[in-house]
């Protein structure tokens, strides 16, 4: 067996980059393992704050999520692939930049725990990100200085960390991957140690976050009914219901009640009061059904592109923070008669896969014998126009590579042209599965031009796509009569930077002051007390303020043995109330 050589060789790591938390792992001694970050923790929460003018990632950026709305991002996951941008503080940062700030963050934590800068990361997306979030996720890396050795479809991922010690037996497994904000399912075999990805499907928009956000919302009808007042949206008080939400959906796990307090809430009249409501886990589910109905469509999806039945699966393995909310495990075991099983936590076993991915390609011998192969999780075509008698039907969808195609692949079709000495063709690439092109979502044009006149209808050009393992198209076209090629620069679609962008976001990450790592003990030990410090009154509220004061004059006097004392009864205290 053969580990990375970590003091000399190549350094590859995992990173999970999910849409709460984020998570970088590394494969030592033929065993996976997550790496904590600056605060000792596994799991870095993917947020991103602006603190004065520095940029601060992580726990420290979620705490200040409550106090100080406006200069925090979440979720932006979500929006990766998009041209949506967002305002923290006085800056605008795009999905693909506030990645490359919690991947730079996970990049420093590796280094600090293996001591040594990761040469090379294997990232984790969801099995159905698009082309375009899949590129977002690639630049991303880059300019957190990462270069990519490969993407990993989540589910793919898990099924790694949990096929390999499964690999004696032939099975056939549905990974359901509930995340923050996606869900992901995805059906693979296991013959003689080959994991085979049979059909993936998924949603991009349903997560944890829907559950906690049916809460919110039923907490909002409480405060309108009980107390005749709003919560302006993206405020302060909407944040603090958030979590309080996530807090009771998390209590609604474990117990059979729940409870959303929130208090001296600033409400739309600038009254403040304490508001609380007790929800039960029936009340609650019967909330979450119109999400947990959502979530049977990709399972179903997944099972009939893979011409199953539920019966015919073996293993069920439930992975992601919200799997664990168990109207989600009584769905699964309804639907496929089983327990869904999961071997680690099911927080970390995308980062293990990943890890364990990257030493693969690392060359650990230890894993020579496994050999994972995908799937395209959507079908690529191209737009057309069709005649139909004498009339042009144009915005026609016609795939090129179909949904399910084992990757890498190549595919090739012919297209002519529609009228007569026509020498320019507009090629529209779509991936979707609708008939018409505006059902389907367009990842980029082509203009081929300087085709040599002829009369419409006879063949014109050839069009290959290309998909890579990494769930990456390439395109190629080939002008018949001239053997010309031309390749595809998806240059123009939205939420994708062009080169130029990509340099100038380059230098504006250069230029971005980052919060030193070694501080961020301290600023998030003092981040989270001083959100705990909205939320609680009374003499507790006295007993948190003294500690703050006493942790915020040893940071003065930089008197580290005394940061040291100061700072953990702090934390105990913050922990007390949790
Ligand atoms: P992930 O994207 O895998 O990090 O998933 C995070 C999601 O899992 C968030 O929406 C969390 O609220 C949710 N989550 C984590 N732990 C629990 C729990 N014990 N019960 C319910 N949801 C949870």
């Amino acid at each position: 067996m053969r580990d990375q050589d970590q003091a000399h060789g190549h350094l590859v790591v995992g990173m999970d980059l999910g849409t709460t938390h984020s998570l970088v792992a590394v494969v030592e001694n033929g065993r996976p393992r997550v790496l904590r970050n600056a605060v000792g923790e596994v799991l870095t929460p993917s947020v991103v704050a602006i603190d004065g003018d520095a940029v601060v990632t992580g726990a420290a950026a979620l705490a200040r999520t409550t106090v100080a709305a406006s200069e925090t991002v979440t979720a932006f996951k979500r929006d990766m692939g998009s041209s949506k941008t967002y305002s923290i503080g006085d800056r605008t940062l795009t999905p693909i930049e506030l990645s490359a700030c919690v991947l730079r963050g996970l990049k420093d934590d590796a280094e600090a725990a293996l001591g040594r800068a990761p040469d090379e990361a294997v990232i984790s997306v969801p099995a159905y990100f698009n082309d375009l979030q899949r590129r977002a996720t690639h630049q991303a890396a880059e300019l957190a200085g990462l270069h990519v050795e490969r993407l990993i479809n989540e589910p793919t991922a898990a099924a790694i960390a949990f096929g390999l010690h499964q690999l004696e037996r032939e099975q056939q497994v549905v990974v359901l991957d509930l995340g923050g904000g996606t869900f992901d399912v995805t059906v693979l075999e296991i013959i003689e140690e080959v994991i085979e990805i049979q059909s993936s499907a998924g949603d991009s928009r349903l997560g944890g976050e829907d559950f906690t956000q049916a809460l919110a919302e039923r907490f909002a009808r409480h405060l309108q009914e009980q107390h005749h007042c709003t919560l302006e949206p993206a405020s302060d008080a909407w944040a603090r219901v958030l979590a309080a939400c996530e807090t009771a959906k998390k209590t609604l796990s474990r117990d059979g009640q729940g409870r959303i307090t929130v208090n001296g809430l600033k409400l739309s009249e600038g009254r403040r009061r304490d508001v609380d409501l007790e929800i039960s886990r029936q009340e609650a589910e019967a909330l979450w059904q119109p999400i947990l109905e959502r979530i049977r469509g990709p399972i179903r999806r997944a099972l009939r592109d893979a011409e199953l039945n539920p019966s015919d699966v073996d293993e069920v393995l439930a992975v992601g923070g919200a799997s664990r909310m168990p109207c989600f495990t009584a769905l699964a075991e309804e639907i496929f008669g089983r327990t869904p099983a999961s071997d680690h936590s099911v927080d970390e076993v995308v980062a293990l896969g990943a890890a364990l991915q990257a030493a693969l390609k690392a060359g650990d011998a230890a894993l020579d014998d496994l050999i994972v192969t995908d799937v395209a999780p959507f079908t690529l075509g191209v737009e057309t126009v069709s005649m139909i008698g004498a009339q042009a039907i144009a915005g026609l969808f016609s795939p090129i590579l179909e949904r399910g195609t084992v990757i890498p692949a190549s595919r090739v079709h012919t297209y002519s042209t529609v009228e007569n000495r026509q020498t320019v063709i507009e090629l529209k690439i779509y991936q979707g599965e609708h008939a018409t092109c505006d059902r389907n979502l367009l990842i980029g044009s082509l203009t081929i031009s300087d085709i040599p006149p002829r009369p419409a209808g006879e063949e014109t050009i050839e069009v290959r796509f290309t998909y890579d393992l990494n769930g990456v198209l390439e395109v190629e076209v080939i002008v018949l009569s001239t053997c010309l090629k031309q390749d595809l620069v998806l240059e123009q679609s939205a939420g994708r930077l062009s080169a130029a962008e990509l340099e100038q976001a380059r230098s504006a990450m250069a230029g971005l002051k980052f919060h030193p790592r070694d501080a961020l003990p301290n600023t998030t030990a003092l981040a989270r007390a001083e959100a705990l410090h909205v939320e609680i009154l009374g003499p507790p509220r006295q007993v948190l303020a003294r500690a703050i004061a006493a942790f915020r004059s040893a940071i003065e006097l930089q008197d580290a043995e005394l940061i040291e004392v100061t700072r953990s009864e702090l934390a105990g205290l913050v922990e007390s109330f949790r």
